[in-house]
């Protein structure tokens, strides 16, 4: 298997948490005999700092050539007097429109060890294992006519979807649970909107063509409730743009940390692969940052642009595996566990990985 991955760090615990999932790649290409090559790239602060642009062209060109996009954080404090399109910032949202993905895949995953770092009851979240496929292109955060009219007080945003737009975004979502198990949470608000009573039709087309999926639709007011009260229930759950940014967050919440959420943003040009936090600038350089939100990111890379299925499971046990062993980045622990740092926990699932992969290689080898 061979695969070019830009690796864009950016900032703050960036680079520190990024450094950790590209050696977890490295130990898969190693293993494996697959021919991974890692080309860095500058974004954010540091390409302001070293070449005056959030995004250098140099970056883009590298990135757009490439197979997948490993991105850490972007963001660092001295910028924040500059306007928002001359921020760090500017270059993610740059780079996420140029390489095109319009679904964006965010787990949101219960955890065992870490019950105790979600304010939700581990009677609750236990055995919670979601996946959020939302809808990037569209909706309300780019349909036009929008404008602020300051004199007369009015302004307006427009919620918008093409029938094409919906379909393709549905399909990665059947597409994904047959993999997993099988059903499909559409969410809308077609009891109110036009838009979402296009969605609902579309979805439900789209979903005769998956007949050993199931599929459900619920109204986003209510499934802002059943994802604290029964998440558990829940396996693929497809959204449109501005429900999917709310209640994507809400279920970051079961995980219990920001450092422990991966995501990925496939169906453009180029996948692109983000852990969900920023770039944390009050623990950066201080060896304090969660790696396993980056580390779970590479996983994805390995599912989704690499189709090494075994292997983005073996990374996700390799995680579960030190979780279970009681160790922790401050971010997470809790009473008696054992507090490592970045590195430290990133070895440590690194081990854990390789003891994995040879196991199976030498039960294959018998
Ligand atoms: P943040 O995600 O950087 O941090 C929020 C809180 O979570 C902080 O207390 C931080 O210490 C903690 N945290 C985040 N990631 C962690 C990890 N891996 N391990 C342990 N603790 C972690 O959000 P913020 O503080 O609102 O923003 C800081 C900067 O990051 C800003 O410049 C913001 O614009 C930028 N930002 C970038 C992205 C991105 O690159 N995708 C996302 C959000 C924010």
């Amino acid at each position: 298997m061979r695969l070019k991955i830009a690796v864009l760090a950016g900032d703050g615990i960036g680079p520190e948490v990024t450094r950790e999932a590209v050696n977890i790649l490295k130990a898969v290409a190693e293993l494996g005999s697959h021919d991974f090559t890692f080309h860095e790239g500058l974004i954010g602060g540091i390409a302001i700092t070293t070449h005056g642009s959030p995004l250098p062209t140099a970056t883009l060109d590298m990135a757009l050539e490439s197979d997948a996009v490993l991105l850490g954080a972007v963001g660092d404090n001295k910028f924040n007097a500059l306007p928002p399109d001359k921020r760090p910032e500017a270059g993610l949202l740059q780079i996420r429109q140029a390489l095109g993905g319009y679904a964006n895949l965010r787990p949101s995953i219960a955890y065992k060890p870490l019950a105790g770092s979600s304010p939700l009851r581990p009677e609750v979240t236990e055995g919670t294992d979601m996946l959020f496929v939302r809808e990037l292109l569209g909706g309300l955060y780019f349909g036009a006519p929008r404008w602020w009219n300051r004199e007369t007080g009015e302004s307006i945003n427009t919620m918008r979807y093409t029938k094409a737009e919906v379909t393709r975004v549905a399909r990665v979502a059947f597409e994904l649970a047959r993999g997993r198990r099988k059903k499909v949470t559409s969410v809308d608000k077609a009891n109110v909107l036009e838009v979402s009573q296009l969605w609902r039709d579309t979805v439900t087309e789209v979903g005769k063509e998956y007949p050993d999926v199931t599929l459900e639709h619920q109204l986003v007011d209510s499934m802002a409730m059943h994802i604290m009260n029964t998440p558990r229930n829940f396996d693929v759950v497809l959204t449109e743009n501005l429900f999917g940014d709310i209640l994507s967050d809400e279920a970051g919440v079961i995980t219990g940390s920001l450092g422990m959420l991966p995501s990925a943003t496939i169906g453009g040009a180029v996948n692109l692969y983000e852990p969900v936090h920023g770039s944390a600038p009050d623990i950066a350089g201080q060896g304090k940052a969660n790696p396993l939100g980056a580390i779970l990111t590479a996983a994805m890379v390995l599912r989704h642009s690499a189709n090494l299925e075994a292997d983005a499971t073996a990374v996700e046990q390799a995680v579960r595996k030190v979780l279970d062993a009681g160790y922790r980045t401050a971010d997470i622990a809790r009473g008696s566990s054992q507090v490592v740092s970045t590195q430290e926990m990133g070895k440590l699932v690194h081990q854990a990985l390789v003891e994995d992969i040879d196991r199976r290689q030498s039960m294959h080898a018998v």
